[in-house]
């Protein structure tokens, strides 16, 4: 029986659970939150010991970057068996990620290490606009400050952030892609076509795939995806989120583990980035991969479920997270045979899907043909 543990008690674990038992794999999840095992997608939760999961668990996974420190969770990161192990240890901090891209001549936002308060009025001066991210522990746009060129700053904690954050050029950009690929324990990798995305107050809202980029830019994605990977000596899904400028893809930040973006993949494609992602790790060959059409992923964000969503072609995953404002509790998504086909019956489940995502509808109708 080849058996994974996922470190991290939430949705993307349970996604990968629930994609495992398909091909008869287990996937089990630690709550680190809770300090307890939740077997597969139950929710039962159990106590569980080191010696314990030495025993039953050959592969370890994570399903998000920074968790709190139980002594169990900290054990189970550093493990050989952990497939993140080098990921944790370099992309949780926003200054080693950026720096790591810089030593591998991967092209990213320029950007600096906010030392010290003056340091922003000097960026500001340099960059024109800026985005200040703190370090660590930011996500869904938080723990990030956006300020465009001649905007206030007034707005950014920067004596809290001195030492804590960096601080990019706010990128003019055309639009924002991401690609999610795997790569195997044997070092095997395989990629699903680059992903468009649309964030609202910087929460990722709708993603695209396939987006329409020109051919050298898949190529370009998987490559820079694929050295990544390999610096990392990772095993399993990553996923990075790219700048569209100008042509150039510039790296916003990568996601060490199955990302939102991807979730298309559930319907989209013949097999999902939690499919891969278990397959990866469980020795199961990559196997190729088909896109069935121009798919959309509507994610629900601090909503509840609602009966009204399923009267419409498309396919609701939820979470069964309580809901609170802001927060992911599902995600919906579209198949079509052509793009027209995909907007049209987008726009007929816009009218009952949570409010925010028409906003990105009405500015950009055209989806992905610009
Ligand atoms: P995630 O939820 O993906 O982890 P995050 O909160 O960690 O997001 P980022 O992905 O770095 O943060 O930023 C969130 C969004 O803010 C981006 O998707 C983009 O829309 C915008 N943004 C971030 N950095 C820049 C930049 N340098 N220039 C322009 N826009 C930016
Ligand atoms: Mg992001």
């Amino acid at each position: 029986m080849n058996r994974v543990l996922v470190l991290g008690g939430g949705q993307l674990g349970l996604m990968m659970a629930e994609a495992a038992a398909r091909l008869g794999l287990v996937v089990d999840r630690y709550d680190p939150e809770r300090a307890v095992l939740l077997p597969g997608t139950s929710d039962l939760a159990v106590p569980i010991t080191w010696e314990e999961c030495l025993e039953r668990y050959p592969v370890i996974t994570v399903e998000r970057e920074a968790f709190p420190d139980t002594g169990l969770s900290a054990q189970l990161a550093a493990s050989d068996r952990c497939v993140a192990r080098g990921a944790l240890a370099t992309i949780p901090d926003r200054f080693d990620q950026k720096s790591m891209l810089d030593r591998l001549g991967i092209p990213t936002a320029p950007w600096r290490l906010l030392d010290r308060a003056d340091d922003l009025a000097a960026a500001v001066a340099d960059f024109g606009g800026v985005v200040v991210k703190a370090r660590s522990g930011g996500y869904d746009g938080r723990g990030t400050w956006i300020v465009g060129e001649g905007g206030d700053l007034g707005a950014v904690p920067v004596d809290e952030l001195a030492g804590r954050a960096i601080v990019e050029k706010k990128i003019p950009f055309r639009r924002e892609l991401s690609i999610v690929g795997a790569r195997a324990l044997s070092g095997e990798t395989l990629f699903y076509p680059l992903t468009r995305n649309w964030h609202v107050d910087g929460i990722l809202r709708l993603s695209l795939a396939p987006a329409n980029a020109s051919a050298a830019l898949q190529p370009h994605a998987e490559n820079t995806l694929r050295r990544i990977m390999e610096e990392l000596d990772f095993a399993g899904v990553m996923a990075v989120e790219f700048f569209e400028q100008d042509g150039e893809l510039l790296v916003n930040e990568i996601a060490p583990r199955v990302h939102n973006s991807g979730h298309w993949t559930h319907e989209g494609a013949d097999w999902s980035q939690f499919d891969l992602h278990v397959h990866a790790l469980a020795g199961v060959p990559l196997h190729s991969l088909n896109v069935h059409g121009p798919t959309a992923m509507v994610n629900l964000i601090g909503t509840p479920f609602d009966q009204a969503w399923l009267q419409h072609p498309g396919v609701v995953h939820w979470y069964g997270k309580s809901v609170r404002p802001g927060r992911k509790v599902g995600h919906a998504n579209l198949t079509a045979s052509t793009l027209d086909t995909l907007r049209e019956d987008l726009r007929a489940w816009a009218d009952v899907l949570p409010k925010g995502f028409e906003k990105v509808l009405d500015s950009e109708l055209d989806l992905d043909r610009g």
